[in-house]
């Protein structure tokens, strides 16, 4: 069994509503809430759930771009933030660290900084970390580019010289300069065409590989994940409802939120009709999610205790965790 490279334990991150005359906090959006989960080392962990699920902030807040509310992280047996018992992982190590953890960004338009050019947009982290001077740390960026697919001439080029697919390129050049071990791919397709997506995906398919790099692949889109992924977790309104491999997930999905994620997925194979499951209302509000089971306004399946006693995620076969009522009635 491969060793876990990342071990995240009942991780939360709220953001604090502030309101009234005097501008005092009256609530919380709780974008992560308590959410447990490991990725060995050299394996693509997909997270996925609707837009505002929470997927972005998780893999935002295991990196610590975000500031944590609560729980702990390991980054390859180190500790780097336990909230608890008041550990955070001092500033230089995690300074070091960092170059081990890198993010891909959805957007990669606004994530490349229009005034740079492409070398330096790349080189930066080399010459920030004192790995390269300057020189060296653009030949290493016209290497990467190559590496990515992209001329190493472009390294002059400013990011709106670029299309959508060139930039995400870019993006991925960037990422890969430290030689990370540890990619936050945050929708690194979703805004790119869908006759560009396939290339980039197996553009970070090769490099995994080659470089022995583990990710942590965040979409709206099982499709995607699908052919991407070795073991997905489903999130709904900051939790997890459902993790497990993809093959399994695929298979016989047992939470129905995942269900009526997996009906709505075009098929491969024309001839299996399903029936869609079409979801009634809208995501509630996670600054106010329902009580009981957080799906239970909108499942199709709910049951009265569903709507006050909270489920618990438990695991129901070998490596397949749910959070759902009817594991207990062995519904299943
Ligand atoms: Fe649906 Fe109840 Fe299961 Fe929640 S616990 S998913 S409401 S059946």
């Amino acid at each position: 069994m491969a060793k876990n490279l990342i071990e995240v334990r009942n991780l939360k991150k709220y953001f604090p509503i502030m309101g009234g005359v005097f501008s005092r906090k009256v609530g919380d959006v709780k974008a992560v809430d308590d959410i447990s989960f490991n990725i060995e080392e050299g394996e693509i962990f997909g997270l996925v759930g609707e837009s505002g699920c929470g997927k972005s902030t998780t893999g935002r807040t295991i990196i610590e771009l975000l500031d944590p509310t609560a729980g702990s992280v390991k980054f390859d047996d180190k500790v780097i933030y336990d909230i608890e018992n008041n550990v955070r992982m001092p500033r230089n190590e995690l300074q070091a660290l960092r170059r081990d953890m890198q993010i891909i960004f959805q957007d990669p338009y606004a994530s490349l900084n229009p005034r740079m050019n492409v070398g330096t947009i790349v080189s930066e982290g080399l010459v920030k970390h004192k790995i390269a001077n300057k020189k060296e740390a653009i030949e290493k960026a016209k290497e990467l580019l190559e590496l990515c697919g992209l001329s190493a001439d472009n390294v002059v080029k400013y990011p709106h010289e670029f299309s959508g697919g060139q930039r995400q390129r870019i993006g991925i050049a960037r990422a890969l300069a430290l030689q990370p071990k540890f990619i936050v791919c945050d929708e690194p397709i979703a805004a790119l065409d869908v006759s560009i997506q396939a290339q980039v995906l197996t553009l970070m398919q090769e490099l995994k590989e080659k470089f022995k790099l583990t990710y942590l692949f965040i979409s709206h889109d099982l499709s995607v994940i699908k052919y991407f992924c070795d073991r997905i977790a489903v999130m709904y309104l900051g939790s997890f409802v459902e993790l497990t491999t993809t093959k399994r997930l695929f298979e016989k999905p047992l939470h129905p939120y995942t269900q009526s994620l997996l009906s709505a997925t075009p098929k491969s194979d024309p001839t299996i009709t399903k029936e869609r499951i079409i979801l009634k209302g809208d995501v509630p509000s996670p600054a106010n999610p329902p009580k009981g089971c957080k799906f239970h306004t909108r499942c199709p399946q709910v049951m009265e205790m569903c709507k006050t006693v909270v489920p618990e995620f438990k695991e129901v076969e070998p490596g397949h965790t749910v959070s759902c009522h009817l594991m207990d009635l062995d519904a299943r």
